[in-house]
């Protein structure tokens, strides 16, 4: 377990936890096993959850559920072995009141404690009923043996997070001790003035009032001070980040100066330091006046106006390009919202300044869409697109390889085969990730160590809440396409019981025979990719024997060999097929727009994001489409998610829901995590902290940024340490 405030400590923290008062070598042997060390570890090892033992009824008025402590006289005491020869401890104590009593299992210890004892006993735990009587079981007891015994038990009391062979009477000990001891040593890293600010409590009277809480108001105060440290410090990290890519230098790209006069056909060899020439653009043949601007160029290569979010992320993305620093800029959109023309356009500006661009994307079906969209886009202009994927021959690569180092290709589309060694541009000013979740943090700097100091954008894939956004990407910029094109007629969504699966294929078949294409999922069976292929193909033989022998289906998952993978998509896209069978392997990207019916099998068993993001493969289009949430109810979980789907297109709002059903672990995967492993904030519930403490943060770096005035000194060791404990997550 590590401390939330890593900590360059004063020494007297650093004594290890065996000098503390009633722990000693042995035991200090168990604290080690929870990671405590020094009493600087026990100081911030913080409680689980509380227990409230104030509550202190008579006796006789306790009822069966309640939690309460009881004070009594030790009446009777047994210890019998079981059966098994293990031992059950009986007592019964009582007040003026009644008797009650307390019931231990194998636990020989209190026996020897217990025996021959004939004073009082403070216990608490749970009433239950036995038989006529009432019985508290594994009660935490406490000998009285002077009156203040009972303020010390009938408190709030902590419990801690412990692991086998280690008591919570022997944590709470140490914590007790290192609090009475060593709290005058604890330096509060938050400057005063901050912390008057945010009315924030010092943090020595927060760590107190977290061990040995006086009241509930307290702990609370405690807890959010707590909180915010852990906060701040991670948005301290993310921002000095931020502004340390910020202070890089990086490509200037005179995308305003751009004017249309010339034909570019070959990337012009100038070297970084040469001023690029502005006047590099534009071919007759799109029928641009002299004169006229890079957004007028970009504007003129779809068959569509822009949506005003476009416009403005596109203005936000090349004012970052412009700048003289690297640009980090994450793009967050929903299924939809035409991510790709804004990616476009970053490219457009980026080889229309003289430089190439790469885009990359997880699967080569989604790189292969790419690069036919692109081309078709850019070919007509003179800027040349090249595909690189896996799949492809060897003197292919070699031949797409060679375009891309001597700048006969202007832009890359591919896979993780872009990330190769073998690949070098001539000159690669901007990298671009599409569906970033998809990527390790590893994958994305290798794109980008081929170029030099490169811009960078990188694309989600459907749209993260907020808070994750601060937590994961705090480091990057961010823009926001919250508008889909016009036009779009909502999806309709249906939660359909698997009885009715019937009528739900017959349904879709009347869809077909009007000139609609129908998805159908195959069910999430397994980790598994070739256990997925089996369950596709059966669904597949299912539906072309039985249910469907007129129409034509089609089938694709991930085992396919690629050209077959190819066939089936090109003959999906061009109508070929009206059904097709496909495991996830379409979920992210895949567009064609005719498709307007997705079935879901067994949707339960798939995550809302994940649900989101195959609906939104229908929907495309101008005509009505459908999404069929084929699933029995399992859980409340799976209900749930499915009838926020059934309730919301917006992707924003299902991702807020997604959090709070799943939490952000569950959410995200443990893949990018790890800025997720918060010791006490809960990105649910503290939201409203993480953002005062991102204000808090970049208005403290504003002032400060290197964090080196004195009274920033032990806030800036923090935030060096925990910057160094994000590399290392990254690097392992
Ligand atoms: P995503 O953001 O999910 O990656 P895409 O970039 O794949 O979305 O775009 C989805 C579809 O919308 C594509 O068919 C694209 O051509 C189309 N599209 C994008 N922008 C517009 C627009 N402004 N008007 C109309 N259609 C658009
Ligand atoms: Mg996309």
């Amino acid at each position: 377990m590590s401390t939330i405030l890593p900590d360059t400590r004063t020494d007297k923290l650093a004594t290890p936890v065996q000098f503390l008062k009633g722990v000693g070598p042995k035991l200090a042997e168990q604290l080690q096993k929870l990671g405590l060390e020094t009493v600087q570890d026990v100081l911030f090892c913080l409680p689980r959850r509380y227990e409230d033992r104030r509550n202190l009824p008579p006796i006789g008025q306790i009822r069966v559920g309640q939690w309460v402590t009881v004070r009594g006289r030790l009446i009777g005491f047994d210890g019998r072995p079981t059966r098994g020869g293990k031992v059950v401890i009986r007592a019964s104590i009582s007040d003026k009141t009644g008797t009650v009593s307390l019931v231990w299992f194998n636990q020989p210890w209190v026996s020897r404690k217990l025996q021959g004892y004939k004073g009082e006993i403070l216990a608490y735990g749970q009433v239950k009923e036995s038989g006529f009587a009432y019985e508290i079981s594994s009660p935490e007891y406490e000998l009285i043996e002077d009156d203040s015994d009972e303020g010390e038990f009938a408190r709030i009391v902590p419990v801690y997070p412990l692991t086998e062979g280690v008591r919570q009477s022997l944590v709470r000990r140490a914590a007790v001790s290192a609090i009475d001891r060593y709290l005058g040593d604890v330096i509060d890293p938050l400057p005063a003035n901050l912390r008057q600010e945010q009315r924030l409590k010092p943090l020595a009277w927060s760590l107190r009032q977290i061990h040995m809480p006086e009241s509930e108001e307290n702990r609370l105060e405690a807890k959010k001070r707590l909180i915010f440290d852990e906060f701040f410090l991670l948005q301290l990290a993310l921002e000095q980040k931020r502004l340390e890519t910020h202070s890089e230098v990086g490509i200037s790209f005179p995308i305003s100066q751009l004017k249309s006069s010339v034909v570019v056909g070959e990337i012009r060899r100038t070297s970084r330091t040469e001023k690029s020439d502005p006047h590099l653009f534009v071919k007759e043949a799109t029928g641009l006046r002299y004169g006229s601007t890079l957004l007028d160029e970009a504007k003129s290569l779809f068959p569509f106006d822009l949506t005003h979010a476009q416009d403005r992320v596109i203005k936000e993305v090349w004012a970052d390009m412009e700048r003289p620093y690297p640009m980090n800029r994450l793009i967050q959109g929903d299924v939809g919202s035409g991510k790709t023309a804004v990616a476009a356009c970053a490219m457009l500006a980026a080889v229309r300044c003289g430089y190439q661009a790469a885009i990359m994307a997880p699967t080569e079906i989604l790189a292969e869409q790419h690069f036919r969209n692109l081309k078709a886009i850019f070919e007509p202009v003179g800027i040349v697109v090249a595909l690189l994927v896996g799949k492809q021959s060897a003197g292919k690569k070699k031949e797409v390889v060679g375009l891309a180092k001597e700048a006969k290709a202007h832009i890359l589309v591919g896979t993780h085969a872009l990330i190769q060694e073998s690949v070098s541009f001539d000159r690669l000013g901007l990298v671009v990730i599409d569906e970033q979740h998809r990527f390790g943090v590893m994958q994305r700097a290798a794109l980008r160590q081929k170029g030099i100091n490169p811009d960078v954008l990188v694309m989600t894939a459907t749209p993260i809440p907020r808070t994750l956004t601060m937590t994961l990407y705090g480091d990057l910029d961010v823009s926001i396409l919250d508008e889909l094109p016009p036009g779009r007629v909502a999806i309709k969504t249906h939660w359909k019981k698997l009885d009715s699966r019937d009528k739900v294929y017959e349904q879709a078949r009347e869809l077909i025979k009007q000139g609609r294409q129908a998805y159908v999922v195959c069910p999430l069976v397994a980790e598994s990719e070739k256990m997925m292929a089996q369950a596709a193909e059966e669904l597949h033989y299912r539906l072309s024997e039985s249910v469907y022998p007129e129409l034509r289906v089609g089938l694709l998952h991930g085992q396919m060999k690629p050209k077959d993978k190819d066939t089936v998509m090109d003959q999906f896209r061009s109508a070929k097929l009206d059904i097709l069978v496909s495991t996830t392997v379409i979920e992210v990207g895949v567009d064609v727009p005719n498709a307007s019916v997705m079935i879901i099998e067994d949707a339960n068993r798939f995550g809302l994001a994940q649900l989101h993001q195959l609906r939104g493969r229908v929907g495309r289009g101008t005509t009505q489409s459908y999404c069929i949430l084929l699933a029995d109810s399992t859980n409340e979980d799976a209900e749930a998610r499915m009838q926020v789907l059934v309730d919301t297109n917006d992707g924003f709002k299902l991702a807020e829901e997604d959090l709070r059903l799943r939490g952000p672990g569950e959410m995200l995967g443990t893949k990018q995590s790890g800025n997720l492993d918060f010791k006490i904030a809960d990105l649910v519930q503290d939201a409203k902290l993480l953002e005062i403490s991102r204000h808090a943060a970049q208005k403290l770096l504003e002032s400060d940024p290197y964090l080196s005035k004195p009274e920033h000194r032990i806030l800036s060791e923090r935030v060096k340490n925990r910057r160094s404990q994000q590399a290392d997550a990254v690097i392992s």
